[in-house]
């Protein structure tokens, strides 16, 4: 069995261990993470075990990518039980810092990304992806890994991140890994744990209008007519529709033809609000 996880609190201290560990030829792979781990997390560790010497996930739960109202406080923390699941799968260490290591106080810095930062996601919640990025920033320096392993459940986020280490030469790969779904096709979330039976049964809405998108999107349909059919199939199970579209996977624009697309989804079932989406091949017509 593998030894059980070193948990790191010290930024300084994760950074020298990596650093140590890199210079003596080791590939070091880093999964970020705010905690609560289920099936999609372990997704992204197993892709890093089996690409790389050594694995490190940080677990934080980030205050500044929370907007007020949302639910940093309430958002599930259990990092024992976080330490013995990755445990399970050869981690060697668990980066866990608190908000001041992170941030120290008064920190004034913060990572502003335009571009894919700005539609759906940074107009439903405003400063998240700059708290997604200054901390994504932050936490590359405390783990300065050779490769970084993202979900695709976030699509917007992976852009961001993307992006900001393009923009700013950071030395860090970025790997995106494929969603994993609950046998009912529901994205692996946290924050599922929010939702009572009758959410969790609705809450598949979202998945199912993905699937009926792919299936109107490959057989030539317009993008307006799939995106109110996306719409109306959430508002029929009770979802309060943040948005629905179909847009460039890259640049979150209009569909181009022959270029891959995306169908995005928000909305809150209940007080819990749910995201995902699904990758659409290029098609002959952008309709
Ligand atoms: P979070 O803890 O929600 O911030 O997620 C940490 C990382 O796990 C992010 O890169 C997420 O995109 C990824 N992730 C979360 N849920 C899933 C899932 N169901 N499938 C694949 N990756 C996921």
């Amino acid at each position: 069995m593998a030894d059980a996880p070193r948990i790191v609190r010290d930024p300084a201290t994760m950074r020298a261990e990596v650093i140590a560990n890199r210079t003596a030829g080791r590939r070091i792979g880093f999964v970020p993470t705010m905690g609560a781990l289920h099936a999609g997390h372990c997704s992204l560790v197993e892709r890093a075990a089996a690409e790389c010497d050594d694995v490190v996930v940080s677990v934080f739960v980030n205050p500044t990518q929370f907007g007020p109202g949302e639910d940093y406080a309430r958002y599930p923390r259990s990092l024992e039980a976080d330490a013995a699941l990755v445990g399970r799968l050869g981690v060697r260490w668990i980066h866990a810092p608190l908000a001041d290591d992170i941030y120290p106080p008064g920190a004034a810095t913060r990572v502003v990304v335009d571009g894919p930062a700005t539609p759906f996601e940074g107009r439903a919640r405003p400063g998240h992806f700059t708290g997604v990025a200054t901390v994504v920033c932050r936490l590359f320096q405390a783990v300065p890994a050779d490769v970084a392993y993202f979900g695709a459940k976030d699509w917007q986020q992976t852009l961001v991140v993307r992006r900001m280490v393009r923009d700013l030469g950071l030395p860090i790969e970025i790997v995106v890994c494929p969603t994993v779904r609950e046998p009912d096709g529901l994205a692996m979330s946290s924050r599922n744990a929010y939702l009572d039976p009758d959410e969790r049964f609705r809450a598949v809405a979202l998945f199912e209008s993905l699937e009926a998108a792919t299936a109107a999107w490959e057989r030539g349909a317009e993008v307006a007519v799939i995106e109110r059919a996306m719409r109306a199939a959430l508002v029929a199970r009770g979802v309060a529709v943040d948005y629905a579209s179909i847009v460039d996977s890259e640049t979150l624009g209009s569909p181009v033809v022959g270029r891959e697309a995306v169908a995005l989804v928000a909305g809150r079932v209940g007080a819990t609000r749910l995201i995902d989406n699904r990758v659409l091949a290029g098609r002959g017509s952008s309709a």
